[in-house]
């Protein structure tokens, strides 16, 4: 098997980093016209910025509001939108979705890809993936495509604006990327793009991790009070560059599965992807029996940023054995992650470590206090 490694052609990050959009995009060859796909807060907070550097830097640009959720139909009435405009790049700005609209559509019309990513909630800006979903926001397929973004542009004074739940919950989907990685290259799997891991993918995976332990409660700390600092920006750059190149270059293992089989019960609803992601890890090392210094490592971190450690933190205070086999069947479907675990999972051991799970998780918070 042949070791493959990918990422963005460009990564840019800092305070004020849209004001140097034009400039970065026409360092890379890239031309206009540009279509923007921008949810309305980050058209709000961006429209004045990019009136200045694109023109600037030469590019004519248009903005479509993006219609809020990432459906067939919502890329198709951008692609109609593109043609018309004759662009010759697609730049996406917001939350994953309007991202992962900009991204289909920039694939389908096999154009130049911009992610301009407003709140640092989960590690998709770097992917070469998307999810669709149903008008109705059910989740429909993944799409995966050839090439990851050309430029992903991360402007840390628009990120230092968004809720503290959301940095929180990219620090949750960051946190499995370490021990999904590790899971991934010790049982020699294949990553997300087909091949086998490199030493550059697990090294950024760890060096994620790490950046979580040292940078995380501060971050969010300098978050709430919209203060931007060193820390905030290390933390920023682990959820969202670190955490995707570490995923897609070494692969994903329980914790994700978990998630998706949490999915499955519409209680987890309200919980963001990230938020189930920290719970599915606590699943995962429960699953590979791994040493309880690591597990208490984990719970220590978790409950200092407040992610979730307990099934009460995820909507399942009342979780009924019937759903707890729905989350476990979804978990280990055909094709799920969760099967790049070195040994055969079954939906019982699932239901098994979930349980457990939760009952370490509830004494860890009995004993130490809810965070503070
Ligand atoms: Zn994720």
């Amino acid at each position: 098997m042949l070791s493959v490694f990918c990422s963005p052609s460009r990564y840019t990050q800092g305070k004020d980093a849209t004001k140097f959009l034009g400039q970065e995009m026409a360092a890379l060859g890239l031309v206009g016209p540009a279509l923007i796909v921008a949810s309305k807060s980050a058209d709000a907070l961006l429209s004045g910025a990019w009136a200045q550097t694109l023109p600037d830097a030469g590019f004519v640009h248009q903005v479509h509001h993006f219609g809020g959720e990432c459906s067939i139909a919502e890329i198709a009435r951008v692609k109609v939108e593109a043609c018309q405009q004759q662009a010759r790049v697609i730049v996406g700005a917001g939350g994953g979705k309007a991202l992962d609209t900009a991204r289909a559509v920039a694939a389908d019309l096999n154009l130049p890809v911009v992610s301009c990513p407003t709140v640092a909630s989960s590690d998709a800006p770097c992917s070469a993936l998307s999810i669709i979903y149903t008008d109705e926001g059910v989740f429909r397929e993944m799409r995966l495509f050839r090439r990851n973004p050309d430029l992903v542009l991360v402007d840390t004074q628009v990120i230092a604006q968004s809720p503290a739940r959301l940095l929180v919950a990219g620090m949750g989907d960051a946190l499995s990327t370490w021990f999904e990685a590790k899971t991934c290259v010790e049982g020699s799997v294949r990553n997300m793009r087909g091949g086998a891991s490199t030493r550059s993918a697990l090294a950024l995976a760890q060096l994620c991790y790490r950046t979580l332990l040292e940078d995380g409660t501060d971050a969010l700390a300098a978050l709430r009070t919209k203060s931007i600092t060193a820390g905030l920006e290390r933390l920023v750059e682990a959820n969202t560059l670190l955490s995707g190149l570490g995923f897609e270059s070494s692969g994903l293992a329980a914790a994700h599965a978990v998630h998706n089989g949490l999915t499955a019960v519409p209680e987890t609803r309200a919980y963001l992807h990230g938020e189930k992601v920290a719970f599915g890890v606590l699943v995962q090392l429960i699953l590979e029996g791994q040493p309880h210094s690591i597990m208490e490592e984990v719970l220590r971190f978790s409950a200092s940023v407040g992610l979730p450690v307990t099934l009460a933190e995820i909507g399942l205070g009342q979780m009924t054995p019937d759903m707890l086999e729905r989350v476990a069947l979804r978990s280990t479907a055909k094709g799920e992650t969760i099967h790049n675990e070195p040994f055969e999972v079954s939906p019982e051991m699932v239901a098994d470590a979930i349980r457990a799970a939760d009952a370490i998780g509830s004494e860890w918070l009995h004993t130490h206090g809810p965070p503070g």
